[in-house]
């Protein structure tokens, strides 16, 4: 049962735009939450998430697999997808939520109410090091269920037990890129949230290839962009593609840059073409629905990149822009710090690609670097 109720309807005088109040009660959840709109897309894009929530239920992904939808702290995205893939040892467990008791009592009640428990899962994989998709799995590895990353995950606890480690890299990559005090000190700011839970060396290193620790067919595809770590899995009785965070089926992920060596997005580009090349008939993406065309999908998430990296290239002209000033260009709207900081990794990481395609040059200054476009008049 699903309820909706308006709080408040009004015009913000401090904001200039129109705001909508909501409490929407669904699956024992309630999410309260404010939106503002001046534009009306944002109006469709608010009026879509309600519809998601309300649509929200199981997939029928038959062939031995079993799919929970599971509630996150925050609102976009709702929930994650859980998966459970049967052999004849028991079930491979994909993905697990972010850590807490109210998120492990939720868990259990959803697996026992399609006929599983903790007892029937042989191997729980995490498709790539967020908390949404990890968070609990310290706990569900206390009940001696094994737990599988890829490989390079070893080189990455640190950073996910401690945000300040990964963030100090950043900071100093954001102040030669021109970014402003108040950015840098909220980068300080930042801290690793609880729902992350603490993770250590899981039990199981994936290679890519045939998962070795089931008998059923399952292949391990290293697709890294979004997460350096992140894996996708083919199952292939059913050519269904499991994508994590790679493929989604309304947003395009978020394309992190955290030090300046990185090129995530030619990394994610490549592993875009790497599952293309793939035989398969649906993705199962970590959040929202399925996904029934994936080579269209799969299309236009790389048209998606190459329009925003054609952007970037017409914002700079003939000018030379430190890397802040094209964040502003690219993202003009006022953004929460969180926000920012995406806003801030999205752009670096189109920069940084555009530079190794010689569309644009880093100028390194002894203050501030500049970029400026290989075809300047
Ligand atoms: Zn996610």
């Amino acid at each position: 049962m699903s309820l909706i109720n308006l709080l408040k309807f009004g015009k913000s005088s401090k904001l200039g735009m129109f705001y909508i109040e909501l409490e929407c009660n669904h699956a024992n959840k309630t999410f309260d939450n404010c939106f503002s709109f001046d534009r009306f897309t944002n109006t469709c894009r608010f009026w879509r998430l309600v519809i998601n929530i309300l649509k929200l239920k199981n997939f029928n992904l038959e062939h031995g697999i079993t799919h929970i939808p599971l509630e996150l702290p925050w609102n976009s995205p709702g929930f994650v997808n859980v998966y459970f893939i049967e052999d004849s040892n028991g079930l491979v467990m994909i993905d697990c939520g972010v850590d807490g008791n109210e998120y492990l009592k939720l868990l259990e009640s959803k697996m026992a109410s399609i006929g599983i428990s903790f007892g029937d899962v042989n191997l729980l994989i995490g498709t790539h090091m967020h908390s949404d998709h990890i968070g609990l799995s310290s706990t569900i590895r206390d009940k001696g269920i094994p737990f599988a990353l890829y490989k390079n995950s070893v080189d990455f606890i640190k950073g996910y037990n401690d945000w300040s480690i990964r963030f100090k890299q950043l900071k100093i990559y954001a102040k030669k890129e021109g970014a402003p005090k108040s950015f840098l000190n909220d980068l300080d700011q930042i801290e690793t949230p609880e729902f992350a839970g603490k993770i250590s060396k899981p039990e199981v290193l994936l290679d890519e290839g045939k998962l070795k620790d089931s008998d059923r067919n399952i292949e391990i595809i290293f697709t890294p962009g979004h997460d350096r770590t992140e894996i996708s899995i083919l199952d292939n009785p059913s050519k269904i593609l499991f994508s994590g965070d790679h493929i989604l089926p309304k947003i395009t992920p978020f394309i992190p840059l955290e030090d300046e060596k990185d090129d995530m997005l030619e990394k994610y580009t490549s592993s875009l073409d790497k599952v293309y090349n793939l035989e398969q008939k649906l993705i199962a993406p970590g959040h929202g629905s399925l996904i029934e065309n994936p080579y269209s999908r799969i299309e236009q998430m790389k048209l998606h990149h190459k329009k925003r990296s054609d952007k970037i290239i017409k914002l700079i002209g003939n000018s030379q822009l430190s890397g802040w000033e094209v964040v502003n260009l690219l993202f003009p709207r006022k953004l929460d710090s969180l926000n920012l900081r995406l806003a801030f990794q999205e752009t670096m990481a189109h920069l940084k690609y555009l530079e190794n395609n010689k569309k644009v040059n880093h100028i390194v200054g002894e203050k501030v670097n500049l970029w400026e476009s290989t075809k300047r008049a």
